[in-house]
Parts: C-alpha cells; sequence; structure tokens
C-alpha cells in the first residue's frame, strides 16, 4: 500500500512492517486489540449527574466496558449546547468511581487537556481536530491512550498521519476510530467507510473501533451498522446512548435508549464469534427481556 520510502519515512512508527504484531492497548481492565471486541457508550455530551450516573449503571449491567462522555464539545452552532466543561469531567471521574468503567472523554485545547489528565482515562481527538497537530502532540505528552477519530475527510494516511504524530511524540497507546466521511448521502449524516478497516490493519498495528452513532446520525441505522461493523473486523464500538434520548442537549437523533444496549450486545457477541472474536457479555445482565431497566 505505502511505497518504501513512506514506510521508513513518514509511516515509520504506525507502520506493520516495523511492527508486526498487533499493538494491544490496555485500559484497567480493558483490552484493545486482543480477540475481546471493546464497548464503549455513553452520552453525546455529559449534561448531568442524574443523566449521566443512570446510563453508567445501566451501561456497566449491560457489559459496556468504557464510558463515554463529552464535556468540551465542538458544536457547528455557538448557540448550542457546548458542553459542561470541567464539571463534566468531575461527573465522568464519580461514574467511575461508582461504577469501576473507565472514562473516555475529548480535550480540544490546553485546558480541556490539562483537565483530561487529571478526570479520565483515555482522551479522545475528535474528527474535527485529527490534523491538529498541536494539540495531537499535547495530548500525546499525557501518557494517556488516545482515541484517534478519523476527520471527516481524512484520507488513509493522512489519519495513519495524524497516529504517527501521537507515536512521535513517545506515546504508542493510540486507538484509531471510523466515524463516517462525508459522501453525497442525502439519508445520513455521514458514510461509514468501513473499508478502511481492513486497509488499516494491513499497513497498521494500532487497533481500530467504529462509531456507527456519527457515522450515521440516525436512531435506526446505528445497530445495522454496529454489527456491520464487527463483521469487518472492527475492535470495538462506540456508541451513544441516553436514558432519554428526545431530551438529549445534543446528537439525541443517533442516539440510542439504555435498553436496546440489551439488543445490540448479543448481536454482536455471535457476529464477534463467526469472525473469531469475543464480546464478553454480563452474564447477569436479562438480554432476553431486553427492555428491562436494571436501576430502576
Ligand atoms: C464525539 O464522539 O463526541 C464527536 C463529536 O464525534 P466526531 O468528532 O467524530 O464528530
Ligand atoms: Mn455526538
Amino acid at each position: 500500500m505505502f511505497d518504501e520510502a513512506l514506510i521508513s519515512g513518514n509511516f515509520r512508527l504506525v507502520s506493520r512492517d516495523n511492527h508486526p504484531d498487533n499493538t494491544v492497548i490496555t485500559v484497567e481492565d480493558v483490552v484493545f486489540g486482543e480477540t475481546e471486541i471493546v464497548i464503549i457508550a455513553g452520552p453525546c455530551a455529559v449534561e448531568s449527574a442524574e443523566q449521566l450516573i443512570t446510563t453508567a449503571f445501566y451501561a456497566k449491567a449491560a457489559g459496556v466496558q468504557l464510558l463515554r462522555g463529552g464535556t468540551f464539545k465542538l458544536r457547528t452552532s455557538p448557540y448550542s449546547f457546548q458542553g459542561l466543561g470541567e464539571e463534566g469531567m468531575k461527573l465522568l471521574a464519580q461514574a467511575k468511581r461508582e461504577t469501576g468503567l473507565p472514562v473516555v472523554s475529548e480535550v480540544v485545547d490546553e485546558e480541556s487537556t490539562l483537565l483530561a489528565a487529571r478526570y479520565v482515562d483515555v482522551l479522545q481527538i475528535g474528527a474535527r481536530n485529527m490534523q491538529n497537530y498541536v494539540l495531537l502532540k499535547r495530548a500525546a505528552r499525557t501518557g494517556k491512550p488516545i482515541l484517534l477519530k478519523r476527520g471527516m475527510a481524512a484520507t488513509l494516511e493522512e489519519l495513519l498521519g495524524a497516529a504517527e504524530y501521537i507515536l512521535d511524540e513517545g506515546n504508542p497507546r493510540v486507538i484509531l476510530c471510523e466515524r463516517g466521511i462525508r459522501g453525497f448521502s442525502d439519508f445520513a449524516r455521514n458514510t461509514l467507510d468501513l473499508s478502511i478497516i481492513p486497509a488499516v490493519q494491513e499497513v497498521c498495528h494500532l487497533p481500530i473501533i467504529v462509531d456507527p452513532s456519527h457515522a450515521s446520525g440516525r436512531r435506526s441505522l446505528v445497530a445495522p451498522l454496529a454489527r456491520a461493523a464487527i463483521a469487518a473486523g472492527a475492535d470495538g464500538i462506540m456508541v451513544e446512548v441516553h436514558p432519554d434520548p428526545s431530551r438529549a442537549l445534543s446528537d439525541g437523533n443517533q442516539t440510542l435508549p439504555l435498553p436496546e444496549l440489551g439488543t445490540l450486545l448479543p448481536q454482536l457477541a455471535q457476529i464477534a464469534k463467526v469472525v473469531g472474536r469475543n464480546l464478553r457479555l454480563a452474564p447477569e445482565f436479562p438480554y432476553k427481556l431486553g427492555i428491562d431497566n436494571p436501576c430502576k
């Protein structure tokens, strides 16, 4: 895929040529890049203690391994909800204390990176910042694992080039994330480019997960895309969930109500088996009923 000059040059750290084995990234007891499929779930944005803690307990019961929640939001309009900032990160830390789930949140600048270094376990770089190389290097220097989302118009080389910046800064713990790219779909927010999963795996040793929520923008498309992502070899899924998506302050249209985790996860577990992977389901969770809310 890459020519010789690029392998030994621009992609020397991310290239599989120089590192044939998959990179395995551990976040507490969560492992990316081995047999296990990792499920990340949580609201688009942290909105309140009640919203986050309810979500966290449900997600934990359902078998989710990492809790997500945006606290510094990059919104298209300055009048949209911008996130709770530090308060939101404190709530993530509280949710972790109460459930044991490690937490993921996006960093957008120096201030949010400093806070995330204190309060969160995985720093997310959003699609809009994939090529903000100053931010990539700053986030890398925290030493925390980085969830690097593909820019909405980024090529494979640009995605891997962004990852190379993080590795070059001395941080090898990068998880790539496909989240849909801009095409000419008139029915979905973005177009999920599943072909990048095997394409990345051919040339790069880093784990890659899929975000079917931002890829589709529509609740009804999220589960089918999540299933397809596991079939295509993704190392995990990051999905937006909320106790009441109709009242979500951001991305409600693409957000699953919590009980849908109970339907989706066992389906993903079955598909995982076919592709030689494993998704650990929580034995005590009422998957068969699916609609029960263990938080009540
Ligand atoms: C997100 O995951 O919260 C997000 C904003 O996604 P993206 O950067 O992919 O748009
Ligand atoms: Mn969102």
